[in-house]
């Protein structure tokens, strides 16, 4: 279990592994990467030679999606298969993340993908016809051969999203401190009511190390948070949100 979140969760594994040197080690923390400055989005591709793919590949996420150019396609329909499920609550400096027990699923196209974690960003990354949400959700799962598929939802402020409160009650203000037993989260209330209606195009992780061949699955409807949750989030991490990245050759599918 320890093995797969450090492979799909090149982010957190690298926040988990400079953590012992993170506090006291300035010189540690300077070559970690970031949102703004030196360490920000324009150069994690130069940060060291694992992040390559940051600033030299060609299918990176975010990307902004423009509905007129998204072909309707039969993409298919996703299977969730979430359930309440115990879980953990990490603040790994980059993102709050939600890292699951074992057990849920989603299927599409012939493949099942297991859900490891999910976390947040905002404002949002992806943009769907040139806006940002408030915030992004994004649900990370990983087949039984690697491949890695992400669903995006997008946050607009609203009323509260009930589902988040079991975890917002529980932000750990600490860095890489595990809050644990919030109570069971079901991944499924994080969904918009019609999950069957979204983009799909093929990009990356949107953390160093930024790899490619990660399904995208944007939901079309966004989902409301309240402006106090969206507040309490921006309050702990602060800004995370890599900006969007150029579509190049891909194609972007709208399931119809
Ligand atoms: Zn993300």
């Amino acid at each position: 279990m320890i093995k797969l979140q450090i492979a799909v969760a090149g982010v957190a594994m690298a926040a988990i592994m400079t953590a012992p040197s993170f506090a006291g080690d300035h010189g540690q923390h300077k070559a970690h990467w970031g949102y703004s400055g030196e360490a920000g989005p324009g150069h994690w591709g130069s940060l060291k030679a694992a992040y390559a793919t940051c600033g030299a590949g060609a299918q990176q996420s975010p990307i902004n999606i423009q509905a007129q150019r998204a072909l309707a396609s039969k993409v298919g329909e996703i299977k969730f298969s979430y359930k309440p499920t115990p879980v953990k609550v990490l603040n790994n400096g980059h993102t709050i993340q939600v890292n699951y027990a074992p057990g849920n699923t989603m299927s599409v196209g012939g493949k099942t993908y297991e859900l490891l974690q999910f976390h947040f960003h905002s404002p949002s990354e992806h943009m769907i016809n040139d806006k940002h949400a408030k915030m992004e959700a994004h649900l990370v799962h990983k087949a039984a051969d690697g491949k890695l598929a992400v669903v995006g939802i997008m946050m607009n402020v609203g009323k509260a999203l009930d589902a988040l409160a079991p975890v917002w009650s529980r932000l750990p203000h600490e860095l890489n401190k595990v809050a644990l037993n919030p109570g069971t989260v079901n991944a499924a209330d994080l969904l918009p009511a019609n999950a069957q209606n979204y983009y799909h195009y093929m990009g990356s992780l949107t953390t160093p190390p930024c790899t490619e061949s990660v399904s995208w699955y944007v939901m079309k409807d966004a989902v409301e948070v309240a402006a106090s949750q969206a507040a309490e989030f921006v309050d702990l991490i602060g800004e995370n949100a890599r900006p969007v990245q150029g579509v190049n050759r891909r194609f972007m599918l709208s399931n119809e």
